[in-house]
């Protein structure tokens, strides 16, 4: 059978849950997904060929990562990237819903990012007495736009670029599966590029093993859905950059020496290969130029014109601000105060565009969305009465979100008092970082909270040290099994779970008005079940797309 025919089958068979709702295909509640093992199925579908279809695919379309430099080799050698051999099985009208969505969830950061007093508020507390992190982005914020003085004009008159990606675990809380936000990203939100070749790879791979490829309908009504975001983080850059160009630079008609796009990334980044794969389609498509540095670096070049507040990479304009680092207290190496601390401030207060400006950066905190999802809170920043389907949109997406600081509700100090008594599996417990690795699980989760809450009878005190946290219902999206890659070979075959991200965009002027914001790709993350953590970059899942049923 062909591997075409065969997923959708597949989708049903690797289901370990009967429930699992895929809109197109009916269930047999009898089917028993113990009948047919892995095995059979790999026997079925030769997984060594297609192990080394996929690596020839993946190595020809640069699906790679580069290898960390150690003190022995500092060579840039280029690894397959993890990837799943094949898709995922995904209800199709979730994923739909993902894409529909992904306009609201732009808008709404943009609009917390304009609420100076919901910010403080919400990360003025607690969060920053424990987090010199987010207290210090909210501090450059303050003295960027909110402070009254006139030394930041520029900043001010600069447009506003948001390249976001929303993550979703499918969560099944009666009888069907719905997607429920993991969390929104609105930094260095990565894998725009790897994703689209990891879609066309496994569209590759079913195509070619189709025997009856003359009929092959490509792409399939339903299967591998194509992914833009390639096409769209590109053109959302180019959308701020012309407006860049035309707002400030258009007079001066210096073709010779045309404003850069700046990406600011890691010293030792390894996801190199997806970053670079927008540089060059910025490139190849828009004729724009890109430069690449470290915040640390940046600090002896940069420069910001004192009358014009036009940013200049030495003798270079900017014109927008690409941030892949910034997001992560090991970006700041120098410490408080420091020299990459100066960089992000001179890039912020400079007329040039920001991807994601400070506003944006703190909208995509953990606590803004557990802040977020309390009663009320979205329609404070969408009030008006035609946007109501757009708040139903996005809450039917939100997961239970507890608040652990001195805001703690009675229902949060429900959900705490529920781990304490022994519910902790239904809980990941989150502080304010980015990049995975950081999250508490299990018995730790349970352990962090009873070291830091001292419990009369029914009443909790909560230490200081949890303000900086936000407890969140545990998502168990259905299990499939997969065959998992890494460095070009197959890391194990087994159990998995998957995550998907909605890629969205947005440009809007420094008056507020939007003038684009688009749904613009997506990215599929699997790893196998016991996992508990999601990142690629941090090793603990693999690149994959949805096979939409
Ligand atoms: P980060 O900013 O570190 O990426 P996330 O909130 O995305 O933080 O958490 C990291 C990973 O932890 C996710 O990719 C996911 O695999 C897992 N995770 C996070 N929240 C939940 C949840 N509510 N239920 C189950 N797994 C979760
Ligand atoms: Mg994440």
């Amino acid at each position: 059978m062909t591997l075409r025919l065969l997923l959708p089958f597949l989708a049903i068979i690797f289901s370990q849950t009967t429930t699992f709702a895929l809109s197109s295909v009916n269930i047999n509640s009898n089917t028993n997904p113990s009948r047919t093992t892995m095995s059979e199925i790999a026997s079925v579908l030769d997984t060594d060929a297609l192990a080394v279809e996929a690596n020839s695919f993946a190595s020809a379309n640069g699906i790679q990562v580069e290898r960390k430099k150690t003190e022995e080799s500092e060579d840039n050698l280029f690894l397959g990237a993890p990837m799943s051999l094949l898709p995922n099985a995904y209800p199709e009208q979730e994923f739909k819903k993902a894409c529909d969505v992904a306009p609201a969830f732009n808008e709404l950061v943009e609009r917390v990012s304009q609420d100076a007093e919901f910010l403080q508020q919400t990360l003025g507390g607690g969060v920053s007495t424990m987090d010199p992190f987010t207290a210090k982005i909210l501090k450059l914020y303050h003295q960027v736009y909110v402070d009254d003085s006139t030394a930041n004009a520029p900043a001010k008159s600069a447009d506003r670029l948001g390249i976001l990606r929303s993550d979703y675990m499918l969560h099944s809380d009666d009888d069907s599966y719905q997607i429920k936000q993991v969390e929104l990203n609105t930094i260095a939100s990565s894998f725009a590029g790897l994703s689209c070749k990891i879609a066309n790879m496994h569209r590759y791979l079913m195509i070619t093993t189709d025997d009856e490829k003359n009929d092959a309908v490509f792409p399939p009504a339903t299967g591998v859905p194509v992914n833009p975001a390639l096409d769209e983080l590109p053109l959302a850059m180019k959308v701020a950059y012309d407006r860049y160009v035309e707002r400030f630079t258009k007079s001066k008609n210096d073709n010779d020496n045309p404003p850069i796009v700046l990406f600011v990334v890691q010293d030792g980044e390894t996801n190199t290969v997806d970053q670079r794969l927008l540089e060059f389609a910025l490139w190849e498509t828009h004729k724009i130029p890109v430069v690449r540095r470290s915040l640390t670096r940046l600090n002896s070049e940069l420069s910001v014109d004192e009358t014009t507040g036009a940013l200049k990479l030495l003798k270079q304009e900017v014109a927008v601000v690409y941030f892949r680092a910034g997001y992560a207290p090991t970006d700041y190496g120098d410490g408080e105060d420091g020299i990459e601390w100066n960089a992000r401030l001179t890039l912020e207060a400079s007329r040039a565009t920001k991807c994601p400006c400070l506003g944006y950066h703190l909208a995509g905190t953990k606590k803004v969305q557990q802040e977020l999802a309390r009663p009320g809170v979205l329609e404070r920043f969408f009030p008006e009465k035609d946007e109501t389907n757009k708040v139903a949109a996005m809450r039917t997406c939100f997961a239970g979100l507890y608040s652990c600081g001195d805001d703690a509700t009675p229902e949060d100090l429900e959900a705490i008092r529920d781990v304490l008594d022994g519910g902790e599996a239904k809980y990941v417990l989150k502080p304010q970082r980015e990049g995975g690795g950081y999250n508490f699980y299990g018995e730790e989760l349970a352990q962090k909270l009873r070291s830091n809450i001292e419990r009369t009878g029914d009443s909790l005190e909560l230490s200081e040290d949890l303000a900086e946290f936000i407890l969140m219902q545990r998502l168990f999206p259905p299990e499939q099994n997969a065959v998992l890659m890494r460095g070009g070979k197959v890391e194990g075959t087994g159990d998995s779970i998957s995550e998907l991200g909605s890629f969205g965009t947005l440009v809007v002027g420094s008056d507020g008005k939007v003038v684009h914001n688009r749904y613009a790709g997506f990215l599929l993350r699997t790893k196998f079940s016991g996992v508990d953590e999601g990142g690629v970059a941090s090793g603990f899942a693999t690149l994959s797309s949805p096979y939409l049923c």
